[in-house]
């Protein structure tokens, strides 16, 4: 394929989190060699990968260097500075671009532009001061939540208001930021859907992802949602249309509601592997990690077919609080697998890996991955009793 960056290829990854690492393990396995660009040594990525950068991601001198040393660059976040990428766009192709990232790491710019392209958002309106949050309330209503419009994540710089008393709160502790209000949706469910694209503009999209949360961080995921067939291929050509509006060349995650009145809503964009998709890792015949590196260097995009119905269940710093889990608790279930990312300190919320399981059915796998993660946290309270 013309423009194709061949196996062989040095692939820069900007940060060294799981995501990066599972990105890492899926290009080595395919004989690309890889760098990562993180401000922590030994970071999760760079433990795998074959060379670390390790500099501030604002650093632009680093930032050319990860460049000069690869034929191609991603992210495996979208926090990465959109400037630092601009200022390497002329030595390296960079995938998603600095475009697209911007767009995503300003929810702003994400709400704003999915809503000019006629893409179904929650209602929300942009806070710049304290004027805006007031008009926006009157607007919206309550409940609504405020949202800072950059450097959020699993829920850090979110509030929700329910009323008068609270908006008075809320206002005395504005900060000199931007912020975005929006209406506070009653949520049936929360899906996602990947979709990969290359340079040519070929697509492959993964089945929708059904989520649960626990504290705003996502708790479990379970491939295929279950969902009405329709609604499902609502979700994934939805997907594929943002993408396309975007025009990213790597992967797209679209987090997106399903209200209880039956709407289907775009919450957030992720223009990188995202952690509702690691059931790929086992159950897919092409893991997200393999497609965001076929992507990336324009090779032809694998099956996103399931072998079966497949489940991932989040390990967090939490269950470590007590003393070591059990692995061997869980290991003795012969079918889950289980993928721990090389962080040295397990704090609480802190996503340290992962378990998976496949089923005959969604539940099934969901039930299984649920189960087996819950031998961790009994052996560790019966040591503890
Ligand atoms: P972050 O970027 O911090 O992960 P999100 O905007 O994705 O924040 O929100 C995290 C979670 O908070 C969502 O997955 C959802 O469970 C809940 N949430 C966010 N916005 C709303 C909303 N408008 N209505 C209802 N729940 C919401």
């Amino acid at each position: 394929m013309e423009g194709s960056i061949l196996p062989g290829s040095k692939i820069g990854i900007f940060g060294g989190g799981q995501l990066g690492r599972m990105a890492a393990i899926a290009a080595k396995r395919m004989g690309y060699r890889v760098i990562v660009l993180d401000p922590t040594p030994d970071c999760p990525a760079g433990q795998v990968a074959d060379d670390e950068i390790n500099a501030p991601y604002d650093d632009v001198e680093a930032a050319k260097e990860l460049a000069r040393r690869s034929h191609v660059v991603t992210v495996e976040f979208e926090n990465v500075p959109a400037d630092t990428l601009e200022a390497i766009e002329h030595i390296v192709p960079v995938r998603p671009s600095s475009k697209v990232l911007r767009i995503a790491q300003n929810r702003i710019a994400e709400k704003t532009f999915l809503a000019q392209k006629g893409f179904p958002v929650p209602n929300f309106r942009p806070v710049r001061n304290p004027k805006d949050l007031l008009q926006a309330i009157k607007e919206i209503g309550f409940p609504a939540v405020l949202k800072t419009a950059i450097g959020g994540y699993d829920g850090k710089g979110q509030r929700k208001i329910e009323s008068p008393e609270e908006v008075e709160k809320v206002l005395n502790s504005l900060g000199q930021m931007d912020y975005v209000l929006e209406e506070f949706v009653n949520l049936e469910r929360e899906v996602s859907v990947i979709v990969a694209r290359n340079l040519k503009g070929e697509e492959a999209v993964y089945p929708v992802a059904e989520n649960t949360h626990s504290n705003h961080i996502l708790d479990t995921s379970v491939m295929p949602a279950r969902i009405e067939p329709a609604l499902s291929k609502q979700a994934q050509e939805l997907a594929i249309a943002i993408a396309q509006a975007l025009d990213v060349v790597g992967l797209l995650c679209v987090e997106m509601f399903i209200s209880t009145d039956g709407r289907l809503l775009v919450n957030e964009l992720a223009p990188r592997p995202h952690n509702s998709g690691h059931q790929t890792f086992d159950g897919a015949v092409t893991s997200q990690f393999e497609q965001l590196i076929r992507a990336v260097c324009n090779l032809p995009l694998g099956s996103t077919e399931l072998y079966r119905p497949v489940a991932i269940a989040n390990l967090l710093g939490d269950l470590w609080q007590k003393g070591e889990p059990n692995w061997l608790a869980v290991l003795e279930i012969s079918d889950v697998k289980l993928h721990l990312y090389g962080k040295e300190e397990a704090k609480i919320g802190r996503k340290m890996g992962h378990l998976t399981a496949t089923g005959s059915t969604p539940s099934e796998a969901l039930q299984k991955v649920i189960s087996a993660r819950n031998r961790l946290s009994e052996f560790v309270r019966f040591m503890n009793s």
